[in-house]
This record gives C-alpha cells, sequence and structure tokens, in this order.
C-alpha cells in the first residue's frame, strides 16, 4: 500500500535532514526486474561469487520480482562522481553506501518497518569481500546493489525521469542510483 501524503512528507524530511535532495518517488512496481541483468551479473562480472551482497548470494530473478511487489513506495537516489583515478571507487562507494545505511535505520525507526536499502554500487565496505553471507565481516551493514536484485537500473531510472548513459571510459562522470524500499 502507498503512502499517505504524511507519511512520505515524514520520509521527505529524513531524506533531507540527512542530505538527500536529488531524489524520486517511484512505485515499485515499476520497477523493471530482467533476467539479462543476473546474466550480465553472472557472465562478464568479476564480482560474480566473490561478493559478499552480489548474486549468487542474492534471491533468484523470480523472488527478486515478488520483493518489489510487496512494497507500494520507494525513493531512487542519483549519486554523480567523477574520480581521477579508477582504484578511487572502492573508497567513494564505501562511504556512500555506509551513509545509506543509516539512512535506512532512520527510515526504520521513524516508523516504517519494511524499509530496505540498496546500494549505489556493490558493497565495498572491506578491502577483501569473504564472498559469502556466512562469512560476511559486517553482515549488518551490507546490502545488495539493485542491479544484483536484477534491477534494470536504466530502463528504471530513466523511467523516473533521470539520465543515465553506458560510459566508455574514467573520465565521464558516472551516475549511480541507491534505491530505497519504503514500505
Ligand atoms: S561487508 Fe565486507 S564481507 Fe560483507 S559483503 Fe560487504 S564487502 Fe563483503
Amino acid at each position: 500500500m502507498a503512502l499517505n501524503t504524511e507519511q512520505r512528507k515524514q520520509v521527505a524530511d529524513i531524506l533531507k535532514l540527512h542530505n538527500y535532495t536529488d531524489y524520486k518517488w517511484i512505485d515499485p512496481k515499476k520497477i523493471i526486474v530482467s533476467q539479462w541483468v543476473r546474466l550480465k551479473c553472472k557472465f562478464g562480472c568479476g564480482e560474480y561469487g566473490r561478493g559478499g551482497a552480489c548474486p549468487p548470494q542474492t534471491p533468484s530473478v523470480a523472488e527478486c520480482k515478488e520483493f518489489f511487489s510487496e512494497y507500494g513506495d520507494a525513493v531512487i537516489i542519483h549519486f554523480e562522481g567523477l574520480l581521477d583515478k579508477p582504484e578511487d571507487r572502492h573508497a567513494w562507494s564505501a562511504r556512500i553506501n555506509a551513509k545509506l545505511v543509516q539512512l535506512e535505520r532512520a527510515v526504520f525507526t521513524a516508523g516504517f518497518e519494511r524499509a530496505f536499502q540498496m546500494f549505489m554500487d556493490s558493497c565495498c565496505f572491506c578491502k577483501d569481500c569473504t564472498g559469502s553471507r556466512e562469512t560476511c565481516e559486517q553482515p549488518r551493514m551490507a546490502r545488495p546493489a539493485p542491479e544484483a536484485m536484477a534491477v534494470d537500473v536504466y530502463s528504471t531510472v530513466r523511467q523516473a525521469g533521470f539520465t543515465i548513459n553506458v560510459l566508455s571510459n574514467y573520465n565521464q562522470k558516472m551516475n549511480r542510483f541507491a534505491f530505497l524500499m519504503v514500505h
């Protein structure tokens, strides 16, 4: 069920308090979950099987679809980044993701018991990820990225009104998106 106006304002106030201004509300039923996204994880991504919050640690594509269908309101938060060196990405993402965990907690403790954060990149908290939930070094902090939940981030954020394009080198500004499932 979607939030009422007062509840939305409550969440908007929390977002503002945490300095998030570049975001959009979306109907989670419009989040596009696709099998091709999982295939791209499985073939072509170096983190498959090595990330404790990445496939195959995350639910199946069908289970991901079901998960999103249980929500009535979500927020997509936009981040921009242009880094001097590709190797700086890990630390940049870890800093942002750690703050997103605090945001999820603030929304949860405000009474939104379903609050669940998906990061703007893979987890990135540890230099060497253990690669499984069972051995995760920070199990209370780790969360999946939307693509690890089979979300077609490109089509979903475009549909919400954001701009995103495939980048071909590190001189181009990154557009990254975190999804906060609210209710
Ligand atoms: S907290 Fe560390 S071990 Fe756990 S998923 Fe994240 S990077 Fe991997």
